[in-house]
C-alpha cells in the first residue's frame, strides 16, 4: 500500500511516498518557487535523482509535475496513480476544532478554511494542496494531521492568556502550539528508548529547527509548550523573535510609526537570530562566524541558548519530575555545541551531559547524559512525514468502505 504525504506551503510542496506498513520510503522530494519565473522540482524516486527546472504557474500544475514524476516508470517511477491509496496532508492549525487526524470531507475542508483567520500564512496553501489532491485523486481517501492537534490536551492553566474571558470565548484568543507531530513522534520514541510506556514519562521536547518549539509532555500528552496563538511565541528561531514584550508593538508605533503590518513582519521575518546577528538565521553560519570572533554572532546563539535553558527549567518545575530531556530537528539532531551550551549550569536540576556522547550524536538516536546522570538526555531525529502516513494509513484502514469506495 502506497500513501503520498504532502506539505504544501506558500510557493512549495513537499512530499514523500510510502510503502505501508513497511514504512519503506520510495520516492521524496521538493517542488520550489510556485509561482514564480523559475520553479524547481528536486526528488528522488525508485533510487533515481531527478531535477526539473520550469515554471510552475500554480499548486495545481506543481501537483500534475509531482504526480508525473511518480509515474514516470523510465526513471523509477510506478506504472499507474491508482496505486497511490490514501494521501495524507500536513496542516498547520486545526484551533480547538481537530485533537486528532481526520479523514477529509468538504465539512472539514470548510473547518480548515475557517482556522485561516488563526493562520493566515499556512492554512490557506495547505487547503490549497488538499483541493487539488482531490481533484487529481477523487477516489483516493485524504487525511488532515494538524501541527496543533497533539497540544490540544494541554489544560486551561496552560493554554488561556491572561487577557480578558471573552477574546477566548468568542474569539478563541489561546495558546495552541504548533510542532506538534515532531513532539509527539519524539516523545514517543523517547519512551520506547527509555524502556517506558508513553504514559510513563515525563518529557521535555525541544524542536530546535528553523522555528523551535519546546514541549512538556506528561504521559504521552502535552502539558505545555513554548508557541502560542501562532508560531511567533516562545524560544529565539531563525527570524522570529520569540518571547518579547507585548508593548514593543505599541512603542515601535510610538516611536517608529511602524504599522501593526510592519511589525508583524518585523518579528516573524527580520528578528530572531537573523535580527541578532545581522548576518545570518542559519545556525552554521554563526557558529563558523562566532568562531572567527563575529560578537555579534555569538550574542545571538547567547540569547538563542539561554532562552532554551529558561524554558528547561520551567518544564522541569511544571512537570515535577522529568525522566528525559529530548533533542530534535536540525540543530537539536546535529549541533553538539549548542546542546551543551544549553545544558551549561542545568546540573543541579539533574541535567548531566557526557561530553563524548554528546559529540558522537549527529543526526542519530542517542542517549547523551552521563551514566549516572538523574535525567536521561535524548538525541531523537524528528520524522513528522512518517507520523502523516502513519496517521493516514490506520485512518484509511479504520474506514475500509470509504477506502474502497470510487
Ligand atoms: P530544520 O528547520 O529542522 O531543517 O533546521 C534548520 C536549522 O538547523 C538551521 O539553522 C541549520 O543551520 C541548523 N543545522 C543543521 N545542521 C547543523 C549543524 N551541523 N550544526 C548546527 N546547526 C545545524
Amino acid at each position: 500500500m502506497r500513501i503520498l504525504v504532502l506539505n504544501a506551503g506558500s510557493s512549495s510542496i513537499k512530499f514523500e511516498l510510502f510503502r505501508m506498513p513497511e514504512e519503506t520510503v520510495d520516492a521524496r522530494g521538493l517542488l520550489q518557487r510556485i509561482g514564480e519565473p523559475l520553479g524547481e522540482l528536486a526528488c528522488r524516486i525508485g533510487g533515481h535523482e531527478r531535477k526539473f527546472e520550469r515554471p510552475v504557474k500554480d499548486h495545481a500544475e506543481g501537483l500534475r509535475l509531482i504526480l508525473d514524476a511518480l509515474t514516470d516508470t523510465a526513471h523509477g517511477g510506478f506504472a499507474d496513480l491508482a496505486e497511490i491509496t490514501a494521501v495524507g496532508h500536513r496542516v498547520v492549525h486545526g484551533g480547538e476544532a481537530f485533537h486528532e487526524p481526520v479523514l477529509i470531507d468538504d465539512e472539514v475542508e470548510r473547518a480548515i478554511e475557517a482556522h485561516v483567520p488563526l493562520a493566515p500564512l499556512h492554512n490557506p496553501p495547505n487547503l490549497l494542496g488538499i483541493r487539488e489532491a482531490r481533484k487529481a485523486l477523487p477516489d483516493v481517501p485524504q487525511v488532515a494531521v494538524f501541527d496543533t492537534a497533539f497540544h490540544q490536551t494541554m489544560p486551561p492553566v496552560a493554554f488561556r492568556y491572561a487577557v480578558p474571558g471573552e477574546l477566548y470565548e468568542q474569539a478563541k484568543l489561546r495558546r495552541y502550539g504548533f510542532h506538534g507531530t515532531s513532539h509527539r513522534y519524539v516523545s514517543e520514541r523517547a519512551a520506547a528508548i527509555l524502556g517506558r510506556k508513553p504514559e510513563a514519562a515525563n518529557l521535555v521536547t525541544c524542536h530546535l529547527g528553523n522555528g523551535c518549539s519546546m514541549a512538556a509532555v506528561r504521559g504521552g500528552r502535552s502539558v505545555d509548550t513554548s508557541m502560542g496563538l501562532t508560531p511567533l511565541e516562545g524560544l529565539v528561531m531563525g527570524t522570529r523573535s520569540g518571547d518579547i514584550d507585548p508593548a514593543v508593538a505599541a512603542y515601535l508605533e510610538r516611536v517608529r510609526g511602524l504599522t501593526i503590518r510592519q511589525i508583524d513582519a518585523l518579528l516573524n521575518k527580520q528578528s530572531g537570530l537573523l535580527g541578532l546577528s545581522g548576518l545570518s538565521n542559519d545556525m552554521r553560519t554563526l557558529l563558523a562566524a562566532e568562531a572567527e570572533g563575529n560578537e555579534r554572532a555569538k550574542l545571538a546563539i547567547d540569547v538563542y541558548c539561554y532562552r532554551i535553558r529558561k524554558y528547561v527549567g520551567a518544564y522541569t518545575a511544571v512537570l515535577g519530575q522529568v525522566h528525559a530531556l529530548v533533542f530534535t530537528a536540525g540543530v537539536g539532531e546535529n549541533s553538539a555545541p549548542i546542546r551543551a551550551r544549553v545544558l551549561a549550569g542545568l546540573e543541579p536540576l539533574g541535567y548531566r551531559l557526557d561530553e563524548e556522547r554528546n559529540r558522537a550524536a549527529v543526526r542519530r538516536e542517542a542517549d547523551i547524559a552521563t551514566a549516572d546522570s538523574p535525567i536521561r538526555i535524548l538525541v531523537v531525529p524528528t520524522n513528522e512525514e512518517l507520523v502523516i502516513a502513519r496517521d493516514t494509513f490506520e485512518l484509511a484502514l479504520r474506514r475500509p468502505s470509504r477506502f474502497v469506495a470510487g
